[in-house]
């Protein structure tokens, strides 16, 4: 008797429940939960360390521990459109293995020492008491002002509540609260990314950790899934000029795909690409006034913000590339803007695919194709046309 195969890629063929659990089907593979569950839940998901800078400017070195947690409550839910941060979770974690982790992670960088600066990244928030149990975020930040490193955690924006902050700042009174708001635009939030918060949220988020003294990041991304290169391009100039004034620091984000996401399956299907590295060295030229209305550099009296872009697999094609020959250039260009503030790192930069690149924004920003007419989409422009 033939079996009838229903779309669900879940379990023994019963049909989906939630619409839900159809978008998270890569997750919920039987390859999937088999690969989450043979991590070691005593070890992080990765430790390194790399060159920063401190809060009054000074050069150090950071330690970034990503731990294996059970993930983000978000996610359980809903989830963002882009997150892969499911690859790296077990759902069994509990506060022995992350204080097991954490150890790990001490002993590997010998207590971090010589460093000023701790990054302890949960994919999730860690001061969300459902993903992280009180007792480790206890640890991690007490044990972080007994050792004199400023602390950086992310968050999203529900747990910024005054009364946990304040709960934090009490035992570690230097941190910083990195929130990942994505688009300063509501439409964006809801449609392109599900973020599941609004600019509202942010904005009472940003007003309570100021309350208590503490420090604010915020990471914008550079062209979510469904927007053109040219829309990502004047879009994110708008973010950084209103997320600017209540920053301390701005990290950009340019979209890298991440295996069993949403915008894997965009990027799959050939109605995607990474976004091209020429894009982002024009938003550094368009917003570095924005930033240094006196033309200043890094760390200058006139900065209303730090502002950073690190691209994740630059050059790869997951992630922000050019043309394969001028990557490894335009890439290390960008990364030391983000040191130097000085957009004197940009000169003398050139190649035949920036005129390819100039073409797609013009053509993106003039015509009326939603997705864009960047090279990667398939199927006839005439369709493209008339999608809208
Ligand atoms: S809030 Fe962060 S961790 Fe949670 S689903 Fe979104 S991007 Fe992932
Ligand atoms: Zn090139």
């Amino acid at each position: 008797m033939k079996t009838e195969i229903r779309l669900n890629l879940i379990g023994d063929n019963k049909p989906a429940e939630r619409l839900h659990d159809l978008v998270k089907a890569p997750e919920n593979t039987s390859w999937a939960q088999e690969k989450k569950h043979s991590w070691d839940a005593s070890e992080p998901a990765t430790v390194y360390y790399t060159p920063e800078m401190m809060p009054d400017g000074k050069q150090t070195t950071a330690a970034t521990v990503i731990l294996r947690t059970k993930g983000c409550h978000w996610w359980w839910s809903s989830g963002c459109t882009f997150c892969g941060y499911f690859n790296d979770t077990r759902d069994d974690v509990e506060s022995k293995d992350l204080h097991a982790q954490w150890e790990y992670s001490k002993r590997k960088l010998s207590n971090f020492e010589g460093m000023g600066m701790v990054k302890v990244y949960t994919s999730g928030s860690l001061l969300e008491d459902r993903e992280i149990p009180v007792d480790f975020q206890e640890t991690v930040l007490r044990e972080c002002a007994e050792m004199g490193k400023h602390l950086i955690i992310e968050s999203r924006t529900e747990q910024c509540t005054l009364e946990k902050l304040q709960w934090a700042s009490n035992i570690n009174p230097d941190f910083t609260v990195a929130i990942g708001l994505e688009a300063h635009d509501d439409e964006v939030l809801r449609f392109h990314i599900n973020k599941g918060f609004s600019l509202k949220s942010w904005v009472r988020a940003v007003e309570n950790i100021r309350k208590v003294g503490q420090r604010v990041k915020t990471y914008l991304m550079f062209k979510p899934p469904f927007m053109n290169e040219g829309d990502a391009l004047e879009q994110c100039t708008k973010w950084i000029r209103d997320a600017a004034e209540a920053s301390d620091e701005i990290s950009i984000n340019p979209m890298n795909i991440q295996r069993g996401t949403i915008i894997d399956r965009l990027f799959r299907a050939r109605e995607y690409r990474p976004p091209w590295l020429w894009s982002l060295v024009e938003l550094i030229q368009r917003t570095h006034p924005i930033i240094h209305p006196k033309g200043g550099l890094a760390g200058a009296e006139d900065q209303i913000c730090r502002l950073i872009i690190h691209p994740t697999a630059a050059g790869r094609v997951r992630g922000s590339h050019n043309c394969g020959k001028c990557d490894k250039h335009v890439g290390a260009a960008i990364e030391r803007y983000s040191v130097s503030g000085d957009l004197r790192e940009f000169d003398g930069l050139d190649c035949a695919c920036r005129t390819v690149w100039l073409n797609e924004i013009h053509l993106d920003t003039s015509t009326p194709v939603v997705l864009g007419v960047g090279i990667p989409r398939r199927g006839p422009i005439l369709e493209h046309l008339r999608a809208p």
